[in-house]
C-alpha cells in the first residue's frame, strides 16, 4: 500500500494531463506542500487514450488561445522540464498540422466565421480547396469536398510522455505523487474543506483540486458541488503499417463523419463518433481507402469528459472555499492540460491569470450562460 502524508496543503484528485500539470505550474509558483493522489496509475484515465492531438482550429476565441498558450509551452519542452529533472521524457512532437475536411454548407460556414476569430489572434489557418487537400494528403478522396482547413502549426504527441514530464518535474520541485490509492471521500463543514479520505487513510487538507477526467462528477459529489460532466467512450484503432502516408501527413479529420487519422510510429491510428470498426471503417474507406489494405494490430477505447456545452469546466467553487476543478473538455481535453494546469495554479495563489478562464466556470450552467464549442470531433 502506498504511503500518504497525514497533512498537506494541497490535494489533486487525479493524475492525469491536467492533474500532472496542475501539479507542476503549483510547483513553479512556489505552492510545494501538495500531494497528487492517483487511483491507477499516472496518464492511465483517458490521457493514455487519447489521439495525442493539439490545434489552434477552434470556434471559440478562448480555445485558440488556451491552444496557442500550450502550443507555445509544449515548444519549449525540453527547457521547461529540463530545468527540473535530468531525464526528459521525449513527447514525440509531430508538428505536421491538423487538416479539417469540409463536405457540408452549414460547416464551411461556422469555419468560415472561425477563421476570422482564428486569424484576429494571429493564428495562420488557410481555407484550402479539396485539390489542394490533396496535395497534402494524395491519397485522400476528395470528390464530394467543399473545402479544407490547414494549420501547420497544429500537431500531436504523446500524452503519456506529457503526463510523465510535468509529474517528474513536479517532483523534483518537493510534490509528492501517490498512485494506487484512490479519494473516498471529502470532509467539509461550513463551506470549508477539513480532509481527503482515501484507500490508504485520511490527509488533513483545505484544499483539493479536482482533475478527475469523465470521474470529476463523483468528486464533485463529495464535495457537494455539482459538477455535469459524464464520460462518453470513443473508440481508436492501430495498424502498424502506414500505406505510404506521408510521415509529415497531418491529422486529417472528414468533419461532418467525425472520422480522422495520424501516423504513429511505422503505421497509423485512427477513430471515429463509433465503436465497431465496421461502422467507422465505413467513412474511413470512402475518404482514405488505402486504410481498407491494412492490417489492424490492436484497439482501445477511452472516455471523453463531455460537458454540456462542449467547453471545459474550469474554476474554483463559489461555496465551498478552495475547491477548485477542471473537468468537461470534451476530446480536447490534452491539449488544454498546459494552459489550464497554469490557471489552476494562478487561482490557487491569487496571481493575475496569464488566460483569463473565468467565463468556463461550473456556475455558467445554473446562469444560464454556456457557451457553445462547434468545432467538436
Ligand atoms: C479516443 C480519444 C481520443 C482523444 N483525442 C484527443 C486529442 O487528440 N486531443 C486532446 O486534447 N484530447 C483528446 N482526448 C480527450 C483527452 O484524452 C481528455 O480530455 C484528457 O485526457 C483529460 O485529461 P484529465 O487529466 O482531465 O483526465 P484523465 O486522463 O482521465 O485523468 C483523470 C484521472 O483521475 C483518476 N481518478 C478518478 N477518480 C479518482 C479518485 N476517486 N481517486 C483518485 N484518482 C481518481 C483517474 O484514474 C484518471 O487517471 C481524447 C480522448 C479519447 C478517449
Amino acid at each position: 500500500m502506498a504511503e500518504i502524508p497525514r497533512s498537506t496543503e494541497i490535494v489533486i484528485v487525479g493524475g492525469g494531463a491536467v492533474g500532472a500539470s496542475t501539479a507542476f505550474h503549483l510547483a513553479v509558483a512556489g505552492a510545494t506542500d501538495v500531494v497528487l493522489v492517483e487511483r491507477g496509475q499516472l496518464a492511465g484515465g483517458s490521457t493514455a487514450k487519447s489521439a495525442g492531438g493539439i490545434r489552434l482550429q477552434f470556434g471559440d476565441e478562448l480555445n485558440v488561445r488556451i491552444g496557442a498558450r500550450g502550443l507555445t509551452e509544449l515548444e519549449r519542452w525540453n527547457e521547461l522540464i529540463g530545468a527540473h529533472v535530468d531525464f526528459v521524457p521525449d513527447i514525440a512532437f509531430h508538428q505536421t498540422g491538423y487538416l479539417f475536411l469540409l463536405s457540408d454548407e452549414a460547416d464551411l460556414a461556422t469555419f468560415t466565421t472561425a477563421l476570422a476569430v482564428q486569424h484576429a489572434l494571429g493564428v495562420p489557418t488557410q481555407l484550402i480547396t479539396p485539390a489542394e487537400a490533396k496535395a497534402i494528403v494524395p491519397q485522400l478522396v476528395v470528390d464530394d469536398l467543399i473545402a479544407a482547413t490547414y494549420c501547420a502549426r497544429d500537431g500531436h504527441m504523446s500524452p503519456e510522455a506529457v503526463t510523465q514530464g510535468y509529474a517528474a518535474a513536479a517532483a523534483a520541485l518537493g510534490v509528492r505523487i501517490v498512485q494506487g490509492v484512490e479519494v473516498t471521500d471529502i470532509e467539509h463543514a461550513a463551506g470549508r474543506i477539513s480532509a481527503v479520505r482515501t484507500s490508504a487513510g485520511t490527509i488533513m487538507t483545505g484544499t483539493v483540486i479536482c482533475a478527475a477526467g469523465a470521474w470529476s462528477g463523483e468528486i464533485g459529489r463529495l464535495a457537494g458541488i455539482d459538477i455535469p460532466v459524464h464520460g462518453m467512450p470513443r473508440h481508436m484503432w492501430f495498424s502498424p503499417e502506414n500505406g505510404g502516408l506521408s510521415d509529415t501527413m497531418p491529422l486529417t479529420i472528414d468533419f461532418a463523419t467525425g472520422f480522422y487519422s495520424h501516423r504513429e510510429g511505422p503505421g497509423l491510428v485512427f477513430g471515429g463518433r463509433e465503436a465497431e470498426v465496421e461502422e467507422v471503417a465505413v467513412h474511413a474507406l470512402h475518404r482514405l481507402p488505402v486504410i481498407g489494405e491494412l492490417p489492424i494490430q490492436s484497439s482501445w477505447w477511452g472516455f471523453y469528459d463531455e460537458s454540456p456545452d462542449h467547453n471545459a469546466i474550469v474554476g474554483e467553487s463559489a461555496t465551498l472555499s478552495r475547491f477548485l476543478y477542471a473537468t468537461g473538455f470534451s476530446g480536447h481535453g490534452f491539449q488544454q492540460a498546459p494552459a489550464v494546469g497554469e490557471y489552476l495554479a494562478e487561482l490557487y495563489v491569487g496571481a493575475a491569470p496569464t488566460i483569463d478562464m473565468s467565463s468556463f466556470t461550473v456556475d455558467r450552467f445554473a446562469d444560464g450562460i454556456e457557451r457553445t464549442e462547434t468545432f467538436i470531433v
